[in-house]
């Protein structure tokens, strides 16, 4: 039964690609195009900071609730749900760039091949299904019922949006989803492939400005392999010094915290953090 209600999430990231057809007929009006702007920076932020630095990483650490609605909200990306998220992101860190990491781009595919297999078709393949769920995960009925019913909030947003302004926004939202997706896909794909290497990681992990740019400070995925566990992934090396990135992910859980929603944010020394860096380049 699990499988089959993961299996929908693919469907409904083809729905959505379809989905932006319908702009055009419609025409994207500046009312539409917020929406679609919005729809992605919040649920781009519930993505990387909730299911990535908090579920997948513990990287902070948050009162239930934000788990909850960050998941709900996160979920309704298109992306699947929680327990599947970090199952395969525990994965991918655990045999990263090797044939049993499930999206690397370099393995056995490579070229323009390995982009396109890390970028989307790793979705369509038998890697698809973790063949482990996290128990932590797992053991919260509320996270546990947001990964098998990951397609309700999904749903349910697309509802919204046609309520609200019609096929023109159902339009955008599709645009919205699909461009979050390819997204979070960069990180896997791109920030694997083009970038500068700054911490010595022994993988193609990447720092990437443009992935960081289009995923609130995700992109700077070298700086992450080398240290899973910061809550802040922002850094690079110049001339033997560490240099502060912009992190708008770490901006944002810095404001949970000041709101009491996040705590025990874990930042490494700078210490450690040059203990990693590759001297020498920049
Ligand atoms: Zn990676
Ligand atoms: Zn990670």
């Amino acid at each position: 039964m699990r499988r089959v209600l993961h299996g929908v999430g693919p469907v409904l990231i083809g729905l959505a690609h379809l989905g932006c057809a319908l702009l055009l007929v419609t025409g994207l009006g500046l009312g539409a195009g917020l929406w679609a702007l919005a729809l992605y920076v919040v649920r781009m932020l519930a993505t990387t900071a909730i299911y990535h630095r908090l579920i997948a990483h513990r990287s902070f650490d948050a009162p239930r609730p934000v788990w909850w609605i960050g998941s709900l909200i996160a979920a309704s990306s298109g992306q699947m749900g929680p327990s599947w998220w970090k199952a395969h992101h525990q994965q991918h860190h655990r045999h990263v760039d090797t044939s049993a990491d499930p999206h690397t781009p370099l393995h056995p595919r490579k070229g323009w091949a390995g982009f396109w297999y890390s970028q989307l078709g790793w979705l369509l393949s038998p890697e698809f299904h973790p063949a482990q769920l996290p128990a932590d995960v797992e053991a919260d009925p509320v996270l546990r019922l947001i990964d098998r019913l990951h397609m309700v909030p999904v749903l349910a947003l697309g509802w919204l949006s046609w309520q609200l302004g019609g096929l023109e926004w159902l339009g955008a939202y599709c645009l919205s989803t699909t461009l979050l997706f390819h997204g979070v896909a960069s990180v896997n794909s791109v920030a694997h492939l083009v970038g500068d290497q700054p911490f010595a990681t022994g993988d193609a992990s990447r720092n990437n400005g443009w992935v960081a740019l289009i995923t609130l400070g995700e992109g700077w995925h070298n700086l992450h392999h080398a240290m899973q566990s910061s809550v802040r992934q922002g850094y690079t090396v110049c001339g033997g010094k560490l240099v502060l990135l912009p992190d708008p992910t770490y901006w944002f859980i810095k404001g949970l915290e000041r709101l009491g929603l996040a705590r025990r944010l874990r930042i490494p020394s700078d210490r450690a953090l040059l203990a990693r860096a590759v001297y020498g380049k920049p």
